[in-house]
């Protein structure tokens, strides 16, 4: 079974999930068979910028420096020394070769909150990079977009589920930290503190917003699903 899109999870849950023992790199290309995995943060003092489309589809996520190169004075590096493709290299090759078949690799995308605390953001496409200017020098910014494709079309033993758009709007990390702190960490209908979800107090579909904490809130997995069901009748 696969996390649902808002979750938050521990540290040990995102690992068990992806089947390793650690996840300590940012961009993990191919690291199961059919997808990569990226891990953003929402930390102020978050060494990359990543960013979030105004309808909540897109994510902008930013390639990773040279080793070691906290003053971000180097482009990043597509290549080692060596010559080899680095992490960087190789989103930017998936996504050529993926221009010309018509088929975008799979990315999944995790958040972290807090120390041990993260959040699954969904499965995206990765369709776009660019190389960019940000402040000295230039930086790779790729382009995951929402997929409608199901996961067990990379995975086949993952459960079969159809992809929600409506929960796959993105909401800002740092919406999603004040909101983590406002609710203390638990369920705001019954206080449970296992299987937490953020939720859209209004749906976007409704005209919620997923810009402001306040029409955001932390719902258990029972709440969540009690709404949705509501919603949905
Ligand atoms: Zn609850």
């Amino acid at each position: 079974m696969s996390f649902d899109v808002n979750q938050i999870v521990s540290y040990r849950e995102m690992c068990n999930e992806e089947e390793q023992e650690q996840l300590q790199r940012g961009m993990n290309f191919e690291l199961r068979q059919g997808y990569s995995v990226v891990l953003m943060s929402v930390k102020t003092n978050a060494p990359y910028v990543d960013r979030i489309s105004d309808d909540g589809l897109t994510i902008y996520y930013e390639g990773h420096d040279v080793p070691g190169d906290r003053l971000k004075e180097y482009d990043q590096p597509a290549a080692n020394p060596s010559g080899t493709l680095t992490q960087n290299g190789m989103y930017c090759h998936a996504i050529d070769r993926a221009k010309k078949s018509g088929d975008y690799p799979l990315v999944k995308v995790y958040e972290k909150l807090q120390m041990g605390i993260w959040t699954y953001r969904g499965l995206f496409e990765m369709r776009d990079y660019s190389f960019i200017q940000r402040g000295r020098r230039k930086v790779f910014e790729y382009v995951f977009t929402v997929t409608e494709q199901k996961l067990e079309e990379a995975e086949k033993h993952h459960a079969r589920k159809v992809i929600d758009l409506e929960q796959t709007r993105q909401i800002p990390g740092k919406v999603k930290l004040a909101v983590f702190k406002r609710d203390k960490g638990v369920c705001t209908q019954c206080g449970a503190k296992d299987n937490l979800h953020f939720d859209h107090i209004l749906p976007y579909s409704k005209g919620g917003t997923s810009l402001k904490e306040e029409n955001i809130q932390l719902l258990c997995a029972r709440h969540n699903l009690q709404k949705s069901d509501r919603l949905n009748s």
